[in-house]
């Protein structure tokens, strides 16, 4: 065989420069073990660093004598697949970041290498810094929070006069815990004589007699003396004697207190669940790639098919990948998944630590675990063999990373299934108008439920007219019908769900009289309100004017700011309702780890009577004793600065009206708004997905937005507001110089959070009608925006889910 000496490495060095992988060889000692998908410590420059082997070749048309040699194997088995690699690629391309922050992304936290950084004296120093900040000692580990400023310029000055040297230790955070076992000598001949020659020791007799039973095993010594009761004492004899050998093995933390969950059967579907399942079986043993839109109604049984469909891979002997929004809301699809599948469910949650994510990541690795329940980052969870991707509430803007990477899960999902040739599932019950219009255009297999599963009705949607209410009252959160109802529900000990919708945080004015929230004349958005300048604007394209006195719809001077928060509201409940237990929900209050768990955990017990929160309450939440939802504000979404308003709008309303009654009590839904005409509200009141879908679709097309165009939008900060503005001024020249006239490039124009932790954000928006067609062109300008010593920070963001 010819021998692999050099290795493409892709290293830890975040730039356009190094973001192909570079030659290195490989020492004689590591052409053995050294595997594409290992991470190996090379020389890079002055220093040294993490980089990961992607591929191994036999020759190289580089000049040998200047290459490096790999100083360090930092994995004894690769930590990344030929699949995951690959998709490296695909994703560097699709989302613009480097390949490295890719390959990190991919990894659970603690194989993330950390550099530690060792401090060295190698000429005469201070007693005082030998002693104080080097402790006595020739070599610290460098640790910024234990030394002052001070120190660190001391240090800083000892560096730059060469009295000492920092050099980069690479290591791995993961630390594998490990358990004392034994492994059993093999060599029979040598146990036999050993039995022979055994005396009258009875404790011995035991332990030999397994020995020879178990030849070669390796056994845990807490599970072996759960089988022969022998002491520690005797298994030290049994060392000394050679019948077993003393070792580590790998210990697993259990992340889960295992709650007892009681294991169910699958239900008997109904038509429409059977035709579902039978089309995606269908696409499983055909063994090709198949996307499905499984477009369901609240209820209507979604989670059965995806359960039925991962048990038929599974008898297949494959794996199942199971995406969902966010594993904190919910707690009942995990508990459906492992009532189910039971010990071979692994779920990467977030309240998973750095060393239970990384034993769950290695269980999977290892083959021991069929399903795999987790949010966005689970979508790089290293299962082989897999058979079906499901993707829950696929239209959720949780799946889009808003960080750099700036992957979506959902498109990574749809990759993975392709590599394997599989079926992707798809669900929701107010699908992406983008993935909606793919099922329409064959791309992607429509699946329709439209029937609730368990005979449950859906509720009964209300819309309330707020301009009637403000007309003749002072100002108010609560329409005369919702105090009415609540105060019906207090009487009766039911439960109520008050949402108030604050997507965002942009303000916007409207009219109390008429609900008109004014739009920008070519872009047809709300503007967003600056009181700085007393002007409205759109983010999209920069057109500006005054802030009107007078409503341009009726006339009334009643146009205004609009916006509250969720700490005004509870007050004004506790004056309605001074009896009521209310529990408050939102980024205040959830802000502790586990508060969001306790506060759900209270109010599913029976001991609050409302809650009062954020749209975060709308998710996954099931809770039989909910009669009523009231939705206090519908119009805070609708006037959200960003094209998806209305399909956000409609999100909302439908996921929160479905919280009601999902017990045995029929449930009702109010709905409060200044714009009750709005086609958004007026569908999502009519549970009509389909002709919410249609409307849009055409609104739109007008608009010249997606799904008929692809959107990219540049960002641009820096930390003054003229530089940012000047320098997007240039992008957006040089840009329109590069593209033909189909190109819509909107902007520059300050983002609708304009400054933000002391730097001025601008953004550009370009519109085209060919998803890749500015691949290169974007490329090149994030190469030259890195090259540019202008301290200006350039993110690309390819179909953005967010606007602010
Ligand atoms: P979705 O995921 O579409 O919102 P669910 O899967 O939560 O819907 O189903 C709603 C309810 O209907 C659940 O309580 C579920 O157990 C029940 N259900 C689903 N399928 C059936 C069926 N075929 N027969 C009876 N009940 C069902
Ligand atoms: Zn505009």
């Amino acid at each position: 065989m010819t021998k692999l000496q050099y290795a493409q490495i892709i290293v830890d060095v975040p730039t356009m420069q190094t973001n192909q992988p570079y030659t290195y060889v490989v020492p004689e000692s590591m052409c053995e073990t050294l595997q594409i998908g290992m991470r190996v410590d090379v020389p890079f420059g002055h220093r040294h660093v993490m980089g990961f082997v992607v591929a191994l070749q036999a020759t190289t048309d580089l000049e040998t004598n200047k290459l490096r040699y790999i100083t360090n194997l930092l994995d004894l088995t690769p930590v990344l697949n030929a699949e995951l690699l690959q998709l490296s690629d695909y994703l560097a391309d699709e989302t613009f970041a480097f390949r490295i922050s890719i390959l990190q992304t991919m990894l659970p936290n603690a194989l993330r290498a950390s550099y530690e950084r060792i401090l060295k004296i190698i000429d005469d120093v201070d007693a005082d810094v030998r002693d104080r900040i080097f402790k006595g000692l020739d070599e610290i580990v460098y640790q910024a929070r234990e030394l002052n400023d001070l120190d660190i310029d001391t240090l800083t000055k000892l560096r730059r006069n060469h009295k000492i040297e920092v050099s980069v230790n690479v290591s791995s955070r993961a630390k594998v815990k490990t358990q004392l076992a034994y492994q059993v000598n093999n060599d029979i001949e040598f146990l036999e004589n050993e039995y022979h020659d055994l005396g009258a020791a009875k404790k011995q007799l035991e332990l030999l007699t397994f020995v020879m039973g178990h030849l070669g095993e390796t056994w845990v010594k807490k599970s072996l003396q759960e089988i022969i009761n022998v002491s520690a004492a005797t298994l030290n004899q049994g060392v000394s004697k050679k019948w077993l050998k003393k070792t580590r093995v790998e210990q697993l933390r259990d992340p889960f207190s295992m709650i007892t969950i009681k294991p169910t059967m699958a239900l008997t579907l109904n038509d429409e669940q059977q035709n579902a399942l039978n089309q995606i079986v269908a696409s499983a043993d055909a063994q090709k790639y198949q996307p499905f839109l499984l477009a369901g109604i609240t209820g209507s049984g979604k989670t059965e098919v995806y359960l039925q469909a991962a048990q038929h891979v599974f008898d297949q002997g494959k794996t199942v990948l199971f995406l969902v929004p966010e594993i904190a809301l919910t707690p009942q699809m995990v508990r459906r998944v492992k009532s189910r599948f039971g010990t071979q469910t692994a779920v990467l949650h977030s309240g998973l630590s750095d060393g239970e994510r990384y034993d769950e990541w290695r269980r999977i690795e290892r083959g021991d675990v069929k399903i795999v329940v987790g949010a966005r980052s689970a979508v790089f969870a290293p299962l082989s063999h897999i058979g079906l991707i499901i993707v829950d509430e696929e239209h959720e803007t949780t799946y889009k990373q808003t960080d750099n990477p700036r992957y979506n899960a959902r498109d990574v999902a749809l990759w993975r299934g392709k590599y394997y040739q599989i079926p992707v599932i798809l669900g929701s019950a107010t699908p992406s108008l983008e993935s909606r219009a793919r099922a329409q255009r064959g791309v992607y297999e429509l699946l329709r439920l439209t029937q609730r599963a368990g005979g449950a009705k859906l509720p009964l949607v209300e819309v309330i007219d707020m301009k009637a209410t403000l007309a003749d009252g002072p100002e108010t959160n609560f329409s005369d019908q919702l105090k009415n109802k609540l105060q019906d529900r207090l009487n009766r000990g039911e439960q109520s769900v008050l949402m108030l919708n604050r997507r965002g945080y942009s303000s916007f004015v409207m009219c109390r009289d008429c609900g008109f929230v004014p739009r920008d004349p070519d872009c047809n958005l709300a503007m967003t309100l600056h009181m700085d300048s007393h002007t409205l604007k759109c983010h999209y394209c920069g057109h500006e004017e005054p802030i009107p006195t007078i409503c341009a719809n009726c006339g009334s001077k009643r146009i205004r700011y609009y916006g509250t928060g969720t700490e005004k509201v509870e007050t004004e409940l506790a004056m309605l309702f001074p009896e009521a237990r209310v529990i408050r929900m939102d980024q205040d209050t959830t802000r502790k780890k586990g508060s969001m768990d306790k506060m759900l955990q209270k109010f599913g017990n029976h001991e609050a009577d409302i809650l009062l929160g954020t749209q975060m309450i709308a998710k996954g939440l099931d809770f039989p004793d909910v009669t009523l939802v009231g939705v206090l504000n519908a119009d805070t979404s609708l006037g959200l600065p960003d094209f998806h308003a209305s399909e956000r709008t409609f999100q909302l309303l439908t996921q929160v009206s479905g919280r009601a009654g999902r017990g045995k009590k029929p449930g009702e839904v109010l709905v409060q708004t200044f714009n009750p005409k709005h086609y958004a509200i007026a569908y999502a009141k009519n549970h009509d997905y389909e002709g919410f879908y249609k409307q849009e679709m055409a609104v739109r097309h007008a608009g010249n937005y997606a799904p008929y165009y692809y959107t990219v939008q540049i960002q641009a900060s820096h930390v003054t507001e003229n530089e940012t503005a000047k320098q997007m001024i240039q992008v957006a020249r040089w840009l329109r110089a590069r593209v033909d006239e189909q190109v819509i490039i909107l902007g520059p124009s300050p983002k609708p959070i304009a400054k933000l932790r002391n730097r001025y954000y601008f953004q550009i928006i370009l519109k085209f009608k060919h998803p890749h067609e500015l691949d290169d062109l974007l490329s090149e300008l994030q190469n030259r925006a890195q090259k540019a010593k202008n301290d200006l920070r350039l993110i690309i963001d390819r179909d953005p889910v967010s606007f602010m």
